[in-house]
């Protein structure tokens, strides 16, 4: 059997926030865009995405700037705690972040992509690439495409990354998670809008935190709960992420066996990492996201603006070497604030003394009082320009 050939200008791999956003700033620099854009994604949405569907005001703002207020069903968290052993800290926000569901907020971005004239074809695996000097080869379960440009947003286990054999030394941090049903009415979380964030388990090794995000799951309420190990500093030996899990859940009168465990992985930013080689392009999980807070959605919606930014300028010039796409991300405050959390997450989950804990742990309240959550009545959304705006 023949296969179908077909040619287009920009192949983007995977339709998670970061091929999204991709699309949708591209679609925001120039509507011709819509016409040479092709998402493929081996998922049909709404798809499951094991995730906390956390979103800060890093990404509302971004969605803002594209003109998309945010539809989704969600959950308003309007107080964060923090916990360390018997220390408690708590900070509020309008909202502090908004705790999603991934099948339903990517599905949103999808849907939103369509309207503006993007196709994006569901339900057909990336089986190979082959980057030649003039095009990039892509072989799906339906068809070969010879794309000028493809864009990697494949996620932590980026199949793109592995068969191009990139080349360094990246890093993942492990994350486990459970959904547990329950009573919104009687529940301090749901009513007061309340997320915890519990770094004691690091008394156990986890160099992460054991987190409690309230949500609602086709409009029932479940709270999200999960443990993430940033593994930061891989040199350590690995926390038995069930057991801290099964003992946190203990704590809060649950059984672990009860419910269906899930984990995954998310790979981690480091400034000298490789993002692009020619003609293909990294974005979201498969480039980087957070190691402090395992933060990943804004920072993918943000990898799309970039990205965008980069291939408009590749075809203007006819370069498509993409030799400064690692300088574009880091002239980008959203990125070096994220590079600051992996420096921040280097030295956090390297104190392994209870006494270290605790200092550190004020100093990371300190540290707040320099971001928007210093501000409890910033309306992410309303004035968006600070993180988003590259610097020459
Ligand atoms: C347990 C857990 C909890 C998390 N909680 C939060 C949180 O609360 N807040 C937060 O900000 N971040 C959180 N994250 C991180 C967040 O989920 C990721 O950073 C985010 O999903 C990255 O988006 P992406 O578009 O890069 O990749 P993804 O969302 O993973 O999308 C990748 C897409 O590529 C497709 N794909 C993969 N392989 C192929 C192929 N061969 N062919 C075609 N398509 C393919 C997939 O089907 C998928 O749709 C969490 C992660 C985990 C694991």
């Amino acid at each position: 059997m023949t296969r179908q050939i077909e040619h287009v200008d920009v192949l983007i791999a995977g339709s998670g926030p970061s091929g999204t956003s991709t699309a949708l700033h591209l679609v925001q620099h120039d509507p011709a865009w819509a016409q040479r854009i092709l998402v493929v994604d081996k998922a049909v949405h709404p798809r499951e995405k094991l995730c906390g569907g956390g979103v800060t005001h890093l990404g509302t703002d971004i969605l803002a700037r594209l003109g998309l207020r945010f539809e989704p069903r969600h959950f308003l968290v309007r107080e964060v705690c923090l916990v360390y052993e018997d220390k408690v800290f708590t900070f509020k926000g309008n909202p502090a972040f908004r705790v999603t569901r991934r099948d339903e907020f990517d599905h949103w971005l999808v849907q939103q992509a369509e309207a503006r004239g993007v196709t994006v074809r569901q339900g057909e695996a990336i089986l190979d690439i082959a980057v030649e000097d003039e095009q990039v080869v892509v072989t799906t379960e339906k068809r070969t495409i010879h794309a000028r440009v493809v864009v990697a947003a494949d996620g932590s286990r980026s199949f793109i990354r592995r068969r191009l054999k990139w080349d360094d030394d990246s890093r993942v941090a492990r994350l486990l998670e459970v959904l547990t049903p329950e009573d919104a009415r009687r529940q301090v979380e749901f009513r007061d809008g309340l997320a915890i964030f519990d770094f004691t388990p690091m008394r156990d090794g986890l160099q992460g935190y054991y987190w409690d995000f309230p949500s609602y799951v086709q409009g029932e309420s479940f709270m999200n709960r999960g443990v993430f190990d940033s593994r930061a500093r891989p040199e350590r030996d690995k926390a038995d992420l069930p057991g801290v899990l099964g003992r946190s859940l203990a704590e809060r009168e649950r059984d672990l066996q009860a419910y269906q465990l899930k984990g995954h992985p998310i790979r981690w930013f480091h400034k000298d990492g490789r993002f692009s080689r020619p003609r293909v392009l990294l974005v979201g999980d498969a480039a980087g996201a957070d190691p402090l807070m395992g933060e990943g959605i804004s920072f993918a919606l943000g990898y799309g603006q970039v990205a965008a930014g980069a291939i408009v300028d590749a075809f203007a010039r006819q370069d498509f070497s993409f030799a400064t796409y690692r300088d574009r991300l880091l002239a980008m405050p959203l990125f070096r604030h994220l590079w600051r959390r992996t420096q921040a997450a280097r030295i956090a989950y390297r104190l392994n003394y209870p006494w270290l804990v605790r200092l550190g742990w004020r100093a990371m309240r300190l540290a707040l009082r320099f971001t928007r959550w210093r501000d409890r009545d910033y309306q992410p959304g309303v004035a968006p320009r600070l993180w988003l705006e590259a610097e020459s």
